[in-house]
């Protein structure tokens, strides 16, 4: 260690989380959801923070997403994470017991695969005895974020429907409520103030529409530069999924119809559905540098009847040149068509 220059540090009623998980027992537990993924890609020292990973024994071919979230772990004082080691990410398996035996507590949890109502129950008592609450006070949070989440559902539509709000702002809202900035109440004024502002925004329906697939990329000015091409994200998948966009009443209807920790089927009929609702022209798979789930663009590729384009990025950073000419040709070839 000693790459990083300026460290926040977290009190203890943070409890970090490598994946999106059913917050609602975090916070009916007293403590606050902190998504140890945000703090990595909105830190102004990430590229330390991957350097300080680095200099402890990570090689260079593992994910950036899983040094920055080790290295978030050490360097800002979070003393207890619950790592999703099932329906997330192989390495988060590795990482929670390098974790632990650096001194933090981890808690795993596990979305089962074959997406089991009883066995994702069995998962949600578990976290409920660990968190010392009940399933009375669970299914009050819900309903709490269940409100946020519907004002989350508005910024969707009116990125889509009405045109007034851009593929980044889309990103950003969304993405955030895999924790609800660890500040359900916060969060709320600032979808408030962000909806009240745009009311006065002018829509503008004249781009090429372009669904978004994969994890949320690691390259910046990503979303900026379809906009400069006249393009624009109109459909964030995976960050969509994780504002749990179905509002079912039902809490573990609502986590199992969420479709990243589950086989690809459902990723798969949720993306057909949205290119259908939002008329898009055209799709861009990100995936991440070593990450086991590249392989499922062979799948998506084969599943999805619309033209894709495949992009991989590695540390965080500017677009590269390579990239940013192939979005460039991708985008051309659908304005031409
Ligand atoms: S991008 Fe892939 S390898 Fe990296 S943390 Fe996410 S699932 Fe794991």
């Amino acid at each position: 260690m000693g790459f990083i220059m300026k460290v926040e540090s977290f009190d203890d009623s943070v409890v970090g989380i490598t994946s999106t998980i059913p917050v609602e027992i975090v916070f009916a537990g007293g403590l606050r959801p902190l998504d140890l993924n945000n703090i990595f890609i909105t830190s102004p020292e990430r590229e330390a923070l991957l350097k300080d990973a680095e200099s402890m024994g990570f090689s260079h071919s593992i994910c950036a997403w899983i040094k920055g979230i080790f290295s978030v772990v050490m360097n800002y004082g979070i003393k207890r994470v619950i790592a999703v080691t099932g329906g997330d990410c192989s390495n988060t398996l590795a990482l929670s017991e390098l974790l632990s035996r650096n001194g933090v507590e981890v808690i795993d949890f596990n979305y089962p695969y074959n997406r089991d109502r009883k066995a994702l129950r069995k998962e949600m008592d578990r976290m409920i005895r660990r968190f010392s609450t009940s399933w009375d006070d669970v299914l009050i949070w819900k309903s709490r974020l269940d409100k946020i989440r519907k004002k989350l559902k508005k910024i969707d539509e009116l990125t889509y429907k009405e045109e007034k709000i851009s593929g980044f702002e889309n990103h950003i809202f969304l993405v955030s409520s895999s924790d609800f900035e660890s500040d359900p109440d916060g969060f709320e004024n600032k979808i408030d103030s962000f909806l009240h502002e745009i009311e006065m925004r002018k829509p503008n329906k004249d781009y090429i529409r372009i669904g978004y697939l994969g994890v949320p990329t690691v390259l910046d000015n990503f979303y900026e530069y379809i906009e400069e091409l006249n393009g624009k994200v109109v459909f964030n998948e995976v960050q969509r999924q994780f504002s749990m966009p179905f509002l079912k009443d039902d809490i573990l209807e609502t986590y199992l119809s969420y479709t990243y920790p589950y086989d690809i089927d459902g990723r798969i009929s949720d993306i057909k559905e949205q290119i259908r609702e939002r008329d898009l022209d055209g799709l861009i798979h990100y995936t991440q540098a070593f990450c086991y789930r590249q392989i499922h663009d062979i799948i998506l590729r084969r599943a999805l009847n619309i033209p894709i384009l495949s992009i991989e990025g590695d540390r965080p950073g500017p677009l590269d040149g390579r990239t940013a000419l192939r979005i460039e040709a991708f985008i051309d070839m659908l304005t031409n068509k």
